[in-house]
């Protein structure tokens, strides 16, 4: 697709007759203090269960109050990047708090989950090598490992006998194997244990990003690594995101003190950007020892996922396979297939009073459109039975007409 500037108008055009052109909406305010789920859109009250606050620690007042404390004491802004004059006191005590968390050497800390996979993926893969990746892994890793200049091989989507034959054939070269933990669209995991096997035999870094797992799965939430019983050795580069469980905003990579020392040398998505703005990592320290001390935030949002998978189950709405297998997490999309059955699912809903974002290609595999749904610990009984009942008539509307 062309996009000079004399072609803008009809690229746009297409978007909408495709039924991809993407939307924002606009929150004007939450309805209770201290909980996110129901906002107030254009006017009128929605349930949000399309959000990844997990365990409902992004409106938690303690949480803001450590934001506010840390504001008045150091300022709103870093000043400088982390290796010039930016790195200070919170930065560090977040980045030891993070590495005894994930039971890592050490951590470092970024701005985003995004710029945490680019300096993954850059600074251990280099042109001349390759990279292996599920093929429904990030954006942000399939972006990460394009800019490294390796050569690309994704893998079927959680196919661990695929990516070994993959590995086995591309042995010399393939220096990265990378995916997801939880598998954002999908609320599936990877099959860990066994692409710890084979990366370790074939002397690759596995890269596994957890951004959906840390703090929810896992006996004691330390995530998809934890589910599957894998340390350092087995998973040697850990990211993990702030801006997900932990209600707050940021990320991480945790593993060994020499992988760290070497991201802080030579990862660009590190070196060249302003350090994340200490109040942050003030909230995010506490929203990590909440997300510790509070673990009936976890039992919750398990519990109303179980809840509303049984009720949707029983009343025929479309879930997907791939998320019935254990462990269970908190994302439970709804299969529409069209993006334009979607949108209008998408709706459908939003008329009811429920906001549930209908996810399309790109984003996902062409014809697997779908509601992305996803609990929180601060859900209530009655809005999860509510959504089901909903999502009942929408998708047997759906059906109908397509
Ligand atoms: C959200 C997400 C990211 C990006 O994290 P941000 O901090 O939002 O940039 C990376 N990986 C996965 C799997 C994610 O879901």
């Amino acid at each position: 697709m062309k996009r000079r500037p004399s072609e803008l108008r009809s690229v746009l055009d297409q978007l909408d007759r495709e039924h991809l052109r993407r939307q924002r909406r606009t929150i004007d305010q939450f309805v209770e203090p201290g909980s996110r789920v129901t906002a107030v859109v254009d006017g009128r009250p929605l349930v949000d269960f399309s959000s990844n606050d997990y365990l409902g620690l992004a409106r938690h007042p303690a949480v803001a109050a450590a934001m506010g404390e840390c504001a008045e004491r150091c300022g709103s802004g870093s000043g400088a990047s982390h290796l010039v004059t930016g790195h200070a006191a919170e930065h560090t005590k977040l980045e030891e708090d993070l590495a005894a968390f994930t039971g890592r050497e050490r951590a470092l800390l970024f701005s985003t989950g995004y710029m945490a996979n680019l300096a993954v993926m850059t600074t251990l893969a280099n042109r001349g090598e390759t990279v292996l990746l599920d093929r429904l892994s990030h954006a942000s890793l399939i972006d990460g490992g394009l800019l490294s200049g390796a050569r690309f091989k994704r893998f079927p989507h959680a196919d661990a006998d695929s990516a070994e034959s993959a590995l086995a054939e591309h042995s010399d070269t393939t220096s990265v194997v990378a995916t997801d933990g939880v598998f954002s669209m999908d609320g599936d995991v990877g099959p860990l244990s066994d692409l710890a096997h084979v990366s370790k035999s074939h002397d690759a870094w596995l890269v596994v990003d957890d951004a959906h797992g840390l703090g929810v799965i896992g006996n004691t939430g330390r995530g998809a690594v934890e589910h599957f019983g894998l340390d350092a050795d087995a998973v040697p580069v850990l990211v993990g995101t702030l801006g997900k469980a932990f209600g707050s905003f940021g990320a991480f990579v945790a593993g060994s003190s020499e992988l760290i020392e070497l991201l802080m040398q030579k990862a660009r998505s590190y070196i060249y950007t302003t350090a994340l703005p200490q109040p942050v990592a003030a909230a995010s320290r506490k929203a990590l020892e909440i997300a510790q001390r509070e673990t009936w935030r976890r039992e919750r949002v398990l519990a109303l996922t179980t809840r509303f998978r049984n009720a949707a189950r029983q009343l025929g709405v479309p879930l997907m396979a791939a998320s019935a297998a254990p462990p269970l997490t908190p994302i439970q999309p709804v299969l529409l297939g069209s993006s334009d059955a979607a949108l209008r699912a998408q709706q459908a809903l939003l008329t009811a009073g429920f906001c549930v974002v209908a996810i399309r290609p790109p984003t996902v595999p062409q014809g697997s459109a779908r509601l992305r749904v996803t609990l929180s610990a601060a859900h209530t009984e009655v809005q999860v039975d509510e959504l089901v009942e909903n999502l009942t008539r929408v998708c047997a509307a759906q059906r109908m007409v397509s």
